[in-house]
């Protein structure tokens, strides 16, 4: 029989999309809006030796011919905003625990292995989902462009990414918000048969037309252990009305696969449980403890690549020559943080902007029509999978 193969993480299926890229950069009717991860442009360190290539990335897509280059980085900001006020709701509900979402190869895990705790995963969207969502309205409409015309553009460092997008529910009227992901191969490829040597070039800037700019709390996203610490940041601001007196968590900060720290919020509330997981096996140790009552948690952050996303599937080079490269990574990611002038979600003036401008408050029904989603019990489907592929291994014996 034909020999089917099903990766959780979609790697093996891993389609080449750079012609459709080129065919979007071609086409005079479509405006193309480019988005990449805080983790893409840590990816170059191990190949061209520039830790962080963020202006190089940019310039690339101009000469592309990219009509707007916007930075997930910022959604990053956005996603810390919906999340933490949907944190903060839960544990003054006694809801608990709540689990992070902006990682599909684990929500993908949670669908098909324990439906039992979608209802506990937090319903923000993705950062990628968020600005994809917010091009074809908000910047759609600010921009006076028709968004049928726009076709969204992700780089990402992530297979799982490429089956994100095509969630049903992650499209509006049947058309999805985001069109598009590269890995960050596919997109070498793509400067490669473009002509560009990324190295030689100009760092140059966002276009940051109404959504840009990103806090430190953004760029630490694409590591383990980053959401929760912006969350944190955020969380304490949103009950006490000031600001965390140390911006930096660093009991979240080491680099086991599981990590727990209890913080004080303020605000008349208990301490709060904080764990974060990273690689698969570590989620299903923390999902069956939470299960078995072993763990009592309030906020999980789950990743599923080790490391987080600075090993992601979608990385140049071969997984044990980036996995070696990773620490360096996430060390960029948190200098990229120490650095920016403002640290905080919350503080990051366009996003300030963008509620008072259109979405009024965190979780307030635009933003949840426009930054939220549900998920779906596959477990089924999943186990139809595995019986499928265990019948084709018979059959090939
Ligand atoms: Fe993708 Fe891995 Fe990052 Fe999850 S942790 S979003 S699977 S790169």
């Amino acid at each position: 029989g034909q020999c089917v193969m099903v990766c959780p993480t979609g790697a093996l299926a891993e389609r080449d999309d750079t012609d459709r890229v080129i065919d979007h950069l071609y086409d005079p009717d479509i405006v193309t809006v480019f988005q990449f991860a805080p983790a893409v442009r840590v990816g170059f360190a191990d190949s061209l030796g520039i830790d962080n290539a963020e202006g190089q990335i940019i310039t690339a897509l101009r000469k592309m011919g990219a009509d707007i280059v916007i930075d997930t980085n910022f959604a990053a900001d956005l996603v810390i905003m919906e999340e933490g006020t949907e944190v903060v709701r839960h544990i003054r509900q006694g809801k608990r625990p709540t689990f992070t979402s902006c990682c599909p190869g684990w929500v993908n895990f949670v669908e098909k292995n324990y439906p039992d705790i979608l209802p506990h995963l937090s319903s923000a969207r993705s950062p990628q989902q968020c600005l994809g969502s917010l091009a074809k309205t908000y910047l759609a409409e600010k921009m006076e462009i028709d968004p049928a015309r726009m076709r969204v553009i992700s780089i990402m460092p992530c297979t799982a990414k490429k089956d994100e997008m095509n969630r049903p529910q992650l499209a509006k009227n049947g058309v999805p918000d985001v069109d598009v992901v590269l890995t960050i191969r596919e997109f070498a490829r793509l400067l490669r048969r473009e002509g560009i040597d990324l190295a030689a070039l100009e760092p140059g800037t966002f276009d940051n037309p109404h959504l840009g700019g990103y806090s430190g709390a953004g760029a630490i996203f694409g590591t383990t252990g980053g959401v929760m610490e912006a969350a944190v940041r955020s969380a304490y601001f949103l009950i006490n009305g000031k600001e965390l007196p140390n911006a930096e968590v660093t009991a979240l900060r080491s680099f086991e696969n599981i990590r727990t720290a209890t913080v004080a919020v303020g605000g008349g509330l208990p301490d709060v449980n904080l764990a974060i997981c990273h690689g698969l096996k570590a989620a299903r140790d923390v999902v069956e403890g939470v299960l078995s009552g072993k763990y009592d948690f309030d906020f999980i952050e789950v990743m599923a690549c080790p490391g987080g996303c600075v090993t992601g599937g979608g990385h140049l080079r071969h997984k044990k020559a980036y996995q070696a490269g990773a620490p360096k990574k996430r060390v960029t990611l948190f200098d990229i943080d120490a650095q920016r002038v403002i640290r905080q979600s919350h503080n990051n003036p366009q996003i300030q902007h963008l509620y008072s401008d259109y979405l009024g408050e965190p979780m307030s029904e635009r933003a949840h029509h426009l930054l939220h989603t549900w998920y779906t019990d596959r477990k089924k489907e999943a186990d139809v999978a595995v019986k499928e592929i265990r019948r084709e291994i018979r059959l090939a014996l």
